[in-house]
């Protein structure tokens, strides 16, 4: 076994219930090094294009990196990627908890799964052997019953299971896949790809030992690394306050998205925020493999009405505004319900709280009546009609069948005006930041090949004061964060290469560059110590470019051009009030911004890669 990975990838063909092992070889390992980079080379060596996302044709892939599994905080995320469904582009999420680590310890780096089963089948890998077995006990159950049938049936409760609830099932475009019922890959619509294969889930156990080429020093840096988590003041908040510390900020600063990303102030901030969470449903708190932050929250309550499980996990910042404010929703126990039914139901909590939004501002506006919705009004600030909507959703009835389409969809079904308020970005719902307050975030939002995405993108806002480990960029003075001139797109570019380190080497961006405990030069000891590669922080990102021109590659195949690299019509119209009142983003500056990227990333002016950067990256296999 080679140092840090396993060097064998799992492919299994689900048409004809057959499976084998590859062995890649440590170039390919070194030159793309895990998650998003092994998934984009899957998908653009394998997938031919204009596939339908949800046809058999379709390849889904489970990635870790080489460092995956290394017990350093942090280090456990994997990758799930495939066509989206939702966006016919690019589709990939991340998630951490215990299941890729998991993976490693059974003897493989990454899944790649073809084909589709003939009846609903689960996948069982132990210890290097494959399974793939009957779901039929399964198939229409929840998250949580899913993991405890699983956990029956192979006898073991230290079974890792990444699994989909009915959603999935229902091929719903924002349907996620979980592990443990609180980590999600939430984004872009893994869930109804692994649905559509009648893949129920992977359930994975292995006890082999990850082998590193510096065991001494990867201790020495957990260690370290630990000691700083304790008080580098980023992490001293979320191991205190977890994701929901962030919501109080975000409204001081004019930029919490309110009423559907009209507003960015909400009124009833205060019994939605970190305090009021504390003080009311918080039950305890979790983490994820080999992590001392823990910033997972748990929630419970008795409530008739709002009953809270804390097996089902709590709501995170992004869930807070999305089924909070967006909705202008204050009754934190009703929305914590809302967050505990899309876990075990398996939708992404983003898009299900934006789709909500954009019907409650067609109703507002008079584009939905009672009429269309089954005669029940559904209003901003109305807890109870945000959960029916979430039920109907998940089981596509009633109005809830038009919404599981996704904003985009829906607006196009409804007509009537409807697209007017559909908010999304390469048909991807948006996360919780609003881009008038963090402009180098909405260049990473138009810019994603996944559409709107947060993990993908410098927040502006946390090196305005301060650079911090963005100085060893090249970055050296503090970053405007409204402002969309020259130095933006240099620190934009830079950003995001940083922030895309994460995503290569499946690392939680909570415990890592360019914001939290780990320095570059740490990360670097790390993976030297890990792998034994004399490596760089230059040789790391250059892997990260990669990931950033892969999915290009693959969106431009697929038919996406520079007219798709925008924000939302609201960006472009000035916030009505609160500290933030009169900024908006200029659209033509924005334009400008956008074509002067192109231009030093080494894209031409339709936005594709040239040859000469396809060759500078190794990637001269795409120039065709
Ligand atoms: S910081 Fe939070 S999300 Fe990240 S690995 Fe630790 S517990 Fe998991």
């Amino acid at each position: 076994m080679a140092n840090g990975y396993n060097g064998r990838i799992l492919h299994v063909n689900l048409t004809n219930s057959s499976w084998k092992i590859e062995e890649p070889g440590e170039v390919w390992y070194r030159t793309y090094m895990g998650g998003s980079n092994f998934a984009a080379y899957y998908l653009l060596k394998e997938l031919k294009r204009d596939v339908d996302p949800l046809s058999e044709e379709n390849i889904l892939i489970f990635a870790c990196s080489v460092v995956t599994g290394a017990p350093i905080s942090g280090f456990n995320r994997y990758t799930v990627a495939a066509k989206s469904p939702l966006t016919g582009a690019f589709g990939e999420t991340e998630a951490g908890g215990y299941w890729g680590p998991e993976l490693k310890f059974a003897g493989y780096d990454a899944v790649v799964i073809k084909g589709r089963a003939s009846k609903p089948v689960y996948l069982w890998i132990h210890n290097g052997d494959v399974e793939i077995r009957d779901a039929g006990n399964v198939w229409g159950k929840d998250n949580w019953n899913t993991l405890e049938t699983i956990w029956k049936e192979v006898g073991d409760k230290r079974v890792r299971v990444a699994s989909i609830g009915p959603a999935g099932e229902k091929l719903i475009p924002f349907a996620t896949v979980q592990n443990d019922m609180e980590h999600f890959n939430g984004r872009t619509g893994m869930g109804a790809v692994m649905g559509s294969k009648n893949l129920k889930a992977i359930a994975v156990r292995g006890t082999k030992k990850l082998k590193f080429a510096d065991p001494g020093k990867v201790k020495e840096i957990t260690r370290w690394h630990n000691d700083r988590i304790k008080t580098h003041p980023p992490n001293v908040g979320l191991t205190k306050y977890g994701t929901p510390g962030l919501v109080k900020g975000l409204n001081n600063a004019g930029i919490l998205p309110t009423h559907n990303f009209r507003d960015g102030v909400f009124e009833g901030v205060d019994k939605i925020d970190a305090e009021a969470y504390h003080n009311t449903i918080f039950h305890s708190t979790g983490t994820c493999y080999a992590c001392s932050v823990r910033c997972k929250r748990r929630v419970a309550s008795d409530d008739e009405k709002y009953p809270l499980d804390p097996r089902f996990g709590g709501p995170e910042y992004e869930t807070l505004a999305c089924l909070g404010s967006l909705l202008e929703n204050d009754n934190l126990p009703a929305l914590a319900r809302g967050n505990q039914l899309c876990n075990l139901m398996g939708l992404d909590t983003i898009s299900t709280g934006c789709t909500i939004a954009f019907a409650m501002e067609c109703f507002e506006n008079g584009i939905i009546t009672e009429k269309d919705t089954g005669g029940r009004p559904i209003r901003f600030g109305d807890a109870d009609a945000m959960l029916w909507l979430i039920e109907d959703i998940a089981n596509r009835r009633g109005f809830g069948e038009t919404l599981s389409l996704g904003v985009k969809e829906a607006a196009e079904k409804i007509g009537n005006g409807a697209e007017k308020y559909a908010f999304h970005i390469k048909g991807s719902e948006l996360p919780a930041h609003d881009g008038r307050g963090k402009t180098g975030m909405a260049m990473g939002y138009a810019l994603s090949a996944t559409g709107g995405d947060h993990v993908e993108t410098p927040h502006d806002t946390a090196f305005q004061k301060n650079v911090g480990s963005l100085e060893s960029l090249g970055i050296l003075e503090p970053v405007r964060p409204l402002d969309t001139d020259y130095d933006k797109v240099r620190y934009f570019s830079l950003g995001q290469k940083a922030w895309g380190i994460n995503n290569c080497l499946c690392l939680c961006n909570f415990c890592s560059v360019p914001i939290h405990a780990m320095t570059f030069a740490g990360l670097v000891d790390a993976v030297t110590a890990i792998t034994g590669w004399n490596t760089s922080l230059f040789e790391i990102i250059r892997v990260t470019e990669r990931s950033i021109v892969m999915p290009r590659v693959f969106n431009n195949r697929e038919g996406f051009s520079p007219k798709d690299d925008r924000v939302i019509r609201r960006w472009h119209e000035s916030f009505e009030n609160g500290p933030m009142k009169g900024k908006r983003i200029d659209e033509k500056a924005f334009r400008d911004a956008i074509d002067l990227y192109y231009e030093l990333s080494g894209w031409d002016k339709e936005g594709r890669p040239t040859r000469g950067k396809l060759v500078d990256l190794n990637l001269e296999w795409l120039i065709e």
